[in-house]
């Protein structure tokens, strides 16, 4: 257990930046010993805190009633199943080690958060984390096979077996899934592995404007075609990207919105959808471009990877909303953003995941300036209720934290709520595990954020 200033203060916050200094830090090296913690924190009512890396974005890791934060990152062990096409790992690895080790076995992966590198596959799990491959692949509940951790009382509990069919009693294993660390520790997980595709294909494609390019990928899934990533730029997060890196996406036309989409399969699936993808480019966008190498696929990448960071010329905050559309109202979404970025004289620059209906919407504003800062926060209230009721949702991957407690209740209805809450009793009876979160409103805007700078920052 570690009490040290420098430990405290680490363990305070999460990318949020919003610091609530807990009691000691627990850095275990041993899965056990999670449940000794947990049994005397639920004795003497400690709040406990789990934290993978503390990468979430919602303030869901900060320790917002003090007591006791449980770092998961000694705990990374690993080991590949090759005949079943399974890994088995601790909550503490990260999400690149777990596809590096499944690749050199052969196999893949395919969730991908911008945040791999550093995020834990237990914070995955917690948020259901998603990234560019959920729309052919899918998120971590689609590979979350078994889980075996605490329950909040410190009684150790496996919901499943590493085997892929499994009906044996209730389904908790998917309760655990997406619970932001409030109804149990997950301490190990088996996760389901596919086989890696033999062969990938980017083409970068650009639009009269963001309609059009919303349309467009309508009629490309209609006909039925998955490509294994298909990212929406629009026109203010393509500029900025082509500033922070350099480039001209298309040479002479000034950043206009762009699909950047990724097949991937073997080849002779590849071949064939490439030749629809083609067909469909030449008849609907403006301009495309087709990688020829890996070397030049990346190039492309490149202005995605670094359209989130760029965004910080147009403002020093920044609300990063992951909500999630129905891909029958992309028209009428993208039309109604239009309006607010009239309307409120902000940048909000949108990107994401039109494969899955993920979109992240921008509100950037500056800090200093009481008016703007104002009008992001009401711009954020109207983009919930909008998306609500647009038939989507308030969170696609992030989760709902300490950030979007406000609008829970406009996604659940008041028995929704309830279920939920008596959920959370019946598990965590004295409410010691990340207290604070999810049901009680708190207006994050309000608290200070500290200065300090996170390796993944601008990323
Ligand atoms: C630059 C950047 C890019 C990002 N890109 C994406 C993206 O593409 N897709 C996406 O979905 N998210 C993304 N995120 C958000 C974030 O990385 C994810 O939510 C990730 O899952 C958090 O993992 P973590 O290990 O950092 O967890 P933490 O931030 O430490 O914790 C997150 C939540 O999980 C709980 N938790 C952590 N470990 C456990 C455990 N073992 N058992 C139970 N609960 C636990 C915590 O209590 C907390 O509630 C991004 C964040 C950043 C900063």
């Amino acid at each position: 257990m570690l009490t040290t200033p420098a430990a405290l203060f680490e363990a305070s916050f999460d990318s949020s930046k919003i610091s609530f200094p807990p009691a000691a830090v627990i850095r275990p090296r041993r899965e056990e010993d999670i449940g000794v913690a947990l049994t005397l924190a639920n004795r003497h009512g400690v709040p406990v805190t789990v934290r993978g890396r503390g990468t979430t974005l919602m303030g869901s890791a900060a320790p917002v009633r003090g007591g006791w934060v449980i770092d998961m990152l000694r705990l990374k062990r690993l080991h590949v199943e090759v005949e079943a096409g399974l890994i088995i790992a601790q909550a503490g690895a990260t999400v690149g080690d777990i596809q590096r080790a499944a690749a050199a076995e052969g196999w893949f992966y395919p969730p991908d958060p911008s945040s791999k590198e550093y995020c834990t596959i237990g914070g995955n799990i917690a948020c259901n984390a998603g990234g560019m491959h959920g729309g052919k692949y899918g998120v971590t509940r689609d590979f979350v096979v078994a889980l075996r951790g605490f329950l909040p009382t410190g009684e150790y509990v496996e919901w499943g077996t590493a085997t892929k069919k499994f009906s044996a009693g209730f389904n908790l294993r998917d309760l655990w899934i997406g619970s932001e660390g409030m109804l149990g520790v997950v301490t190990g997980a088996v996760l389901k592995l596919i086989p890696q595709p033999a062969a990938r294909w980017t083409l970068l494609t650009s639009f009269r404007d963001e309609t059009a390019a919303l349309q467009a990928a309508l009629a490309l899934f209609r006909q039925r075609v998955q490509p294994a990533i298909c990212e929406f730029l629009d026109r203010e997060s393509v500029l900025c990207a082509e500033r922070a890196t350099q480039t001209t996406v298309f040479p002479g036309q000034a950043g206009r919105p762009v699909i950047l989409l990724e097949l991937a399969g073997s080849p002779a699936e590849l071949r064939e959808q490439k030749a629809v993808v083609l067909a469909w480019a030449k008849a609907h966008a403006h301009g495309f471009r087709a990688a020829r190498s890996r070397a030049e696929a990346e190039t492309l990448w490149a202005v995605r990877r670094k359209c989130s960071g760029a965004m910080f010329e147009l403002g020093d905050a920044k609300l990063n909303e992951d909500i999630v559309v129905p891909m029958r109202n992309y028209v009428r979404f993208i039309r109604y953003l239009a309006g607010l970025k009239r309307r409120t004289g902000l940048p909000i620059p949108t990107f994401g995941h039109l494969a899955d209906g993920n979109l992240h919407v921008n509100i950037m504003y500056h800090r200093g300036v009481r008016a703007e800062a104002r009008t992001a926060e009401a711009a954020v209230g109207d983009l919930m209720r909008t998306v609500v009721a647009l038939g989507g949702a308030i969170s696609g991957e992030h989760g709902i934290g300490l950030a979007k407690t406000p609008f829970l209740r406009l996604q659940h209805r008041p028995a929704q709520v309830k279920a939920m809450r008596a959920v959370k009793d019946a598990l965590d009876p004295k409410g010691i595990l990340n207290p604070g979160k999810m049901f009680d409103p708190v207006r994050i805007w309000k608290y200070p954020k500290i200065t300090v700078h996170l390796p993944w920052d601008h990323k």
